[in-house]
């Protein structure tokens, strides 16, 4: 009887996950109670912070303090797994457990609010459609445009010296999405490119994009799959049964050959004026793709997205990993030039990575009477080295979040732990209960409420009847 009750509980608790704007926003754990192995945007944040970081902090912390007698061998260093506090320990030596857990707290809260707005991205009925925000629609010079504008923000709060950082991270999570989901979206990944795209946030243009009535996809390449639904896709996805298609090689041989880019397309979404983009008929272009992408079926069939390991999301789902591997290294290389156009001292101040006592007790004292992370997961460790055992490290992350995740779920923490996210936005006015937004990414919205959830799961049965 208890496991019946464990495993009715566990029902209410593990979210399906839905996505149809990028790379998932947050950790899932799949029906069923099987885990996701997809990367989500929050997680390519933080790898990249971390490899940023630790750089930083080597070279001005390690290497030039004398009395630091760490292993400074950088071949060592740049191949081991770290976590930020690891990266911290090494620099100051000096610090007790508890000073690195105090001079830490300003940088994880700011690193979290920049995951925040990344996630946000997906949410903001300002944004969750708009194709710019997500190099959808072949929206190509508007995606780094917007990437350019925001970083401006970022550049001139800082050299301004502003001391509130909050425009300033909120627009960098912003524009970190929109990098991350190029390499998910577009089709750079099948074009066998070697390394990122160092143009998106320079240039507009960012390389030869397909004229807008060229066809770019075509339905050879992709099988049509369907298959029954549990009961909470029922609920979630509203499709039943589900029908989704698995491709390769559904882009054009004449757009790989010749090397222009192109992205998915999806029905009913936003330019930056305003005005409405969906696929075109009879133009053979590409669909973003997943059960929740009416373009999908639109020939050409399919889609080309790799937001997730899992086919009903992801007609690409078998090219996730190498759009994550190319999303870290282009989140760590636009820090790593952040650093390098600002200098040090201020790259130190934008991330708050040496607080004053007084702004450490500050954050401190927040966790003491309950703040918490929204996305922020310690555990994650990034190692610097990009050649060898990348998809270790990102296997290792997943399982650590996945574990930290589920042992809320457990109870094994102490309920009201800082270092455990809420993965909540609610306080940011995203209604979990408006079923756009679980369309959108259906959420560990309530991982401290049941009560919500399961309001939302009977609206949602409650929808059902009424249709
Ligand atoms: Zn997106």
């Amino acid at each position: 009887m208890a496991t019946n009750i464990y495993i009715y509980s566990l029902f209410y608790l593990f979210i399906y996950f839905t996505s149809t704007n990028g790379f998932i926003p947050q950790p899932i754990i799949a029906d069923g109670g099987q885990s996701s192995d997809s990367i989500t945007h929050t997680e390519i944040t933080q790898l990249g912070f971390i490899r940023t970081l630790c750089r930083y902090l080597y070279d001005t912390r390690i290497v030039p303090n004398k009395n630091n007698t760490v292993n400074k061998n950088p071949q060592d260093y740049f191949a081991k797994q770290h976590t930020i506090d690891d990266c911290y320990k090494l620099a100051h030596p000096e610090y007790s457990d508890a000073q690195v857990t105090l001079y830490t707290g300003p940088m994880k809260f700011a690193l979290d609010l920049v995951m925040t707005h990344n996630a946000l991205v997906d949410f903001d009925p300002k944004t969750k459609k708009l194709s710019s925000a997500h190099c959808d629609s072949e929206a190509f010079p508007n995606c780094s445009r917007r990437i350019i504008q925001l970083k401006k923000t970022v550049v001139d709060d800082v050299l301004n010296n502003k001391t509130d950082l909050t425009n300033a991270h909120t627009s960098l999570g912003q524009l970190l999405h929109t990098l991350q989901d190029f390499y998910s979206h577009s089709n750079w990944v099948e074009l066998n490119k070697t390394d990122v795209n160092i143009l998106i946030g320079q240039n507009e243009t960012i390389g030869t994009v397909a004229a807008p009535d060229q066809a770019t996809c075509t339905n050879n390449g992709c099988v049509t799959k369907t298959q029954d639904c549990s009961i909470w896709q029922r609920i979630t996805l509203r499709k039943c049964p589900l029908v989704y298609y698995d491709c390769t090689n559904n882009i054009l041989p004449e757009i790989i050959n010749k090397q222009l880019l192109t992205s998915g397309y999806l029905l009913d979404q936003m330019t930056d004026s305003n005005g409405i983009i969906s696929k075109p008929l009879n133009l053979s272009k590409c669909s973003h793709g997943s059960v929740s992408d009416e373009s999908t079926s639109i020939p050409a069939i399919g889609g080309i997205n790799k937001d997730s390991t899992n086919l009903i999301f992801s007609p690409h789902a078998n090219l996730h990993f190498i759009a994550v591997e190319y999303a870290i290294n282009a989140t760590e290389r636009f820090l790593n030039d952040l650093r390098k156009q600002f200098g040090d001292e201020k790259f130190g101040h934008l991330f708050l990575i040496d607080p004053t006592d007084i702004a450490a007790k500050a954050v401190e004292d927040e966790v003491a009477k309950g703040k918490r992370f929204r996305f922020f997961t310690p555990l994650v460790t990034a190692s610097l080295n990009k050649s060898t055992g990348f998809l270790m490290d990102l296997k290792n992350t997943l399982t650590k979040t996945i574990n930290s995740i589920t042992s809320i779920f457990n109870n094994i923490f102490p309920s009201g732990k800082a270092n455990i996210p809420t993965f909540d936005l609610s306080d940011l006015g995203i209604n979990i209960e408006d079923m756009s937004n679980s369309d959108a990414a259906p959420y560990l919205f309530a991982s401290k409420n049941t009560g919500r959830k399961k309001r939302l799961i009977d609206a949602r049965r409650q929808q059902k009847i009424n249709k």
